[in-house]
């Protein structure tokens, strides 16, 4: 049995076999493959990137280049490039296994022929081996398949990743690291998916098969549980069935405070696929609809109409709801597919979402012309831009959607000539600038995810720098309350579509804040409805006053567990 403790991402229990995927060299997979033809083909654009990876390395002395210099001349040497295509074509193994196979034989022929220079070949070969396999492992997930119902065990998952498992299947995630605003975060709550993150090496001892019992509200993951420990997990299991029961029938209730305030809850969605549980838990709309992952899904960012239609379906099946608000691509970060040309040092801090839009204009302009589109189904379309650092910029992207606008009109495409445009404050410039931006859009949303990571300087998806990562530092919440304050000054609505909105402790702050609107995962706003009902916004405000004039995360945190106590907890 193995039990370790990590951050719980994603609530609720589960008991499933292990599925483990490893992107690095232990974790190869053994699978005979039929189309030889793509498995070449899959090596072959590795070896390409390995290239590639090599030659973006940084080298900092003459020992590292002659390093480099080494590893190309192993990955161009005809004998084991040939070697690893004929166990493709000759035994059937796919490109992983094949390379795996082909450097151990390499490098144990080198290493049998003594000490020195050959046994630090075969050491180069097999560091060789290991670039390729990393290679593979970025391309080959679509050929990791979930059989059955299965928690899947990864020492990390790229969102890309993520979309291309079959879901059904797909009854947990234990990951070795990552954070809790992390996309792939994001992603399992709104599929529903109980989580942990931060688990050091759980992989390592995790085996295909093996039975896992977890829990994505505590964090925990047991490996091989024995039988108590399975049978507490059982009981865990049926709680949470009964408690999320129970919150289901509040689902038709108002979310407005004991003193009658009033706030819209909506549901952030990554696809059509949430339209349900955000039907179900009562929410008045979608606050953030995250199209970039459906533009991961490379069909769709291909074909306009394939994309116009999803958006579509979720127009007319959400609108009588409320308002249904389409972000434009954030693509970039770690949100990216090969072939988009984005490969930087600080993919965080560099070309993503508008920025990276408005040198793809075509795929851009196909994407507005969509969103239009859509707005002629219904009044209730909004559109919001991510990544917005001022109003330059601002000023910049909202010309191009006249353009883009102007365009349609010409062709006599409808859409909504009044549909309400927003922007995302996320980036500390525009947060200090939001008095500015309020003159230019409807609606201002507040991504506290990276408004955080930016105000702080802490990587979102970091778990070794987790502990910075504080929604309550007074940095950030004087930048939230200047949004606020800044959007009522002009009269316009303020939102939050953060993950911070969904964190339902902290809703004595936001409604004292004032906030108009608040967009989580459907999951959360059940319980945000329960606890907004047993608040008064008389003493929120009054609340947040005096927490504006503690000086650090701590002295809120502790201010805020107080004011719970006292108000609002059932
Ligand atoms: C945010 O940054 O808070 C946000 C909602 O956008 P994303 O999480 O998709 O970056
Ligand atoms: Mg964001």
């Amino acid at each position: 049995m193995v039990q370790k403790t990590g951050i719980g991402v994603s609530p609720g229990a589960v008991i499933a076999e292990a599925a483990v995927l490893r992107h690095s060299g232990l974790g190869v997979e053994h699978v005979t493959v039929e189309d030889i033809d793509s498995e070449l083909a899959v090596f072959s654009s590795a070896l390409n990137s390995a290239f590639s990876s090599l030659d973006a390395t940084l080298v900092s002395s003459e020992d590292e280049k002659a390093m480099l210099m080494t590893l190309r001349a192993m990955l161009s040497d005809p004998e084991y490039t040939g070697l690893i295509k004929d166990n493709i074509k000759e035994r059937n193994y796919n490109a992983a296994w094949a390379v795996e196979a082909a450097t151990e034989k390499y490098a144990s022929m080198l290493d049998k022929m003594g000490d020195g220079y050959f046994s630090e070949r075969a050491s180069d070969i097999r560091d060789a081996g290991y670039i390729l396999i990393e290679a593979i492992a970025g391309e080959s997930i679509s050929a990791f398949h979930l059989t059955k119902p299965s928690i899947l065990v990864a020492d990390y998952l790229l969102p890309s990743e993520f979309l291309r498992l079959d879901r059904k299947f797909l009854r947990g995630l234990c990951l070795d690291g990552g954070g809790k605003t992390s996309h792939i975060a994001i992603l399992s709550r709104s599929a529903d998916i109980p989580a942990v993150f931060a688990l050091g090496d759980f992989s390592i001892y995790a085996e295909n098969g093996m039975t896992i019992a977890m829990d994505g509200k505590y964090g925990t993951a047991i490996l091989d549980p024995q039988k108590k420990v399975l049978s507490e997990y059982r009981k865990r299991c049926d709680a949470a069935a009964r408690a999320e029961a129970d919150l289901q029938k509040g689902a038709g209730l108002p979310a407005e405070t004991a003193d009658g305030f009033r706030i819209r809850l909506m549901c952030n969605i990554e696809g059509v696929e949430g339209i349900d549980g955000a039907i179900s838990s009562g929410a008045e709309g979608i606050g953030l609809f995250r199209t970039e992952f459906l533009a991961l899904q490379k069909a769709y960012l291909d074909d306009g109409d394939k994309m116009f239609h999803v958006y579509q379906e979720a127009v007319e099946r959400m609108s009588e709801y409320g308002p249904i608000t389409f972000r434009t691509y954030d693509i970039g970060g770690d949100k990216v597919l090969e072939g988009m040309g984005i490969n930087e040092d600080n993919p965080i801090l560099g070309w993503r979402a508008v920025r990276f839009c408005m040198e793809n204009k075509e795929l851009f302009r196909s994407q507005l012309v969509s969103i239009l589109r859509a707005s002629a189904i219904s009044p209730s379309v909004r559109i919001m831009f991510p990544m917005i650092s001022g109003s330059e910029e601002l000023r910049e992207v909202l010309a191009f959607l006249e353009e883009v606008k102007a365009e349609c009109r010409e062709k006599g495409i409808p859409f909504d000539e009044n549909m309400k445009i927003g922007t995302m404050i996320e980036v500390p410039s525009a947060a200090i600038t939001a008095d500015i931006l309020a003159d230019y859009v409807d609606f201002m949303s507040i991504g506290t995810n990276d408004l955080i990571q930016y105000t702080i300087a802490v990587d979102r998806g970091n778990e070794k720098i987790s502990y910075l990562y504080r929604p309550l530092h007074p940095a950030v919440l004087r930048l939230i309350k200047h949004v606020v304050d800044s959007a009522k000054a002009k009269g316009i609505q303020v939102s939050m579509c953060g993950e911070m909105a969904g964190e339902t402790e902290y809703l004595p702050i936001l409604v004292g804040m004032g906030f108009d609107e608040l967009s989580m995962s459907a999951h959360s706003i059940l319980e945000a409805r329960r606890r907004i009902r047993l608040l008064d916004k008389g003493s929120c405000t009054r609340f947040v006053n005096h927490v504006l004039s503690l000086p650090d995360a701590v002295s809120v945190e502790a201010a805020l567990k107080e004011f719970t106590e006292q108000y609002g907890k059932a």
